[in-house]
């Protein structure tokens, strides 16, 4: 079937279908983003169970949706489930949205959406924005394999270990964080991951200022030592590189760098571009260097 026969079926069969819970993507700053189908929805549902009545409301309001909300969020989704399954129960219609994004994605989403399925109850999901996603595919790292690690933990030991997970992670890592902890969180990322990994942070996608910074690191802590985080980041991480296979010896990657510095580039700008060819680290190049400086 084709993409315009595919449309024309999905649209014989009218939606919103009663006994369905509907997981539906809002935007993550250009109301631009809520699709012809998300607003449909929205407007024809029973109801729409929200984080944030207040906000939400105003997104209703601008699409004319007269639906009445009900709060879900991380503090009531236990006590809300037995009234969400009563609704789809007595065959009404139900859409999960979050503040912005996709729900369930660090948004309140999974708990109602196992017991909407193991109650039998259809769940579909309207697609739409996802930061994690948006940043990613932006940020030219390898995209075809990666991990999501939403916020890290605050709690030292458990954060520790986590960080330490992903400084081994070979595919990359998305990480959300707030503004107020984005310094900490680059300083405890280049302490496990070393100061020249690559990492692309997305700030305020959709949204007017929307920009990105890289390309490692250093870098980074550098750009935000002068600009003071201020608004939403996604942070995208490149993996940890294979062990290259360190095709030279030891003592042919010493040579590399020895000709490098004769040619008269900075030592640690040599160690940093023989460790990238060579596979050797940067830390231990140099320390060769030192040392033999220091006879
Ligand atoms: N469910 C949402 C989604 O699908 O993206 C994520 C919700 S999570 C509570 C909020 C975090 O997502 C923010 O703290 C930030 O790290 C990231 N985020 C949300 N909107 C963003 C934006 N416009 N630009 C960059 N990051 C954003």
């Amino acid at each position: 079937m084709d993409l315009i026969e595919d449309h024309q079926s999905q649209q014989e069969r009218s939606e919103p279908c009663p006994g369905t819970l509907y997981i539906v993507g809002t935007p993550i700053g250009n109301l631009g983003d809520l699709s012809p189908r998300a607003k449909s929805i929205l407007k024809n549902v029973s109801l729409i169970a929200c984080e944030d009545t207040r906000r939400s409301g105003k997104l209703l309001k601008v699409i004319d949706s007269k639906v009445p909300l009900l709060s879900y969020h991380k503090h009531n989704f236990k006590s809300r489930q037995s009234q969400l399954l009563e609704v789809l129960e007595t065959k009404g219609s139900i859409a999960l949205i979050s503040d912005a994004g996709l729900p369930g994605i660090n948004d309140p989403g999974e708990e109602i959406v196992h017991a909407a399925k193991s109650n039998h109850f259809e769940v579909i999901c309207i697609p739409g924005p996802c930061a994690a996603i948006t940043a990613l595919v932006i940020s030219g790292l390898p995209s075809q394999r990666f991990c999501f690690e939403g916020f890290l933990p605050k709690k030292t030991s458990i954060r520790k270990k986590r960080l330490e997970d992903i400084s081994k992670e070979q595919r990359t890592t998305v990480i959300y964080e707030s503004p107020h902890q984005l310094i900490s969180l680059l300083e405890d990322l280049a302490a496990v991951c070393g100061k020249e990994r690559p990492v692309q942070i997305a700030r305020e996608l959709t949204k007017l200022h929307e920009e990105t910074i890289g390309k490692t690191l250093e870098d980074a802590i550098e750009y935000f030592f002068i600009n003071k985080p201020k608004g939403e980041f996604t942070i995208v991480l490149g993996g940890e590189k294979k062990n290259k296979e360190k095709k030279i010896s030891e003592s042919e990657a010493l040579k590399k760098l020895n000709i490098l510095i004769e040619k008269g580039e900075r030592s640690n700008i040599a160690a940093k571009k023989v460790a990238e060819e060579t596979g050797y680290k940067k830390k231990w190049l140099y320390s060769k260097l030192n040392k033999k400086l220091d006879k």
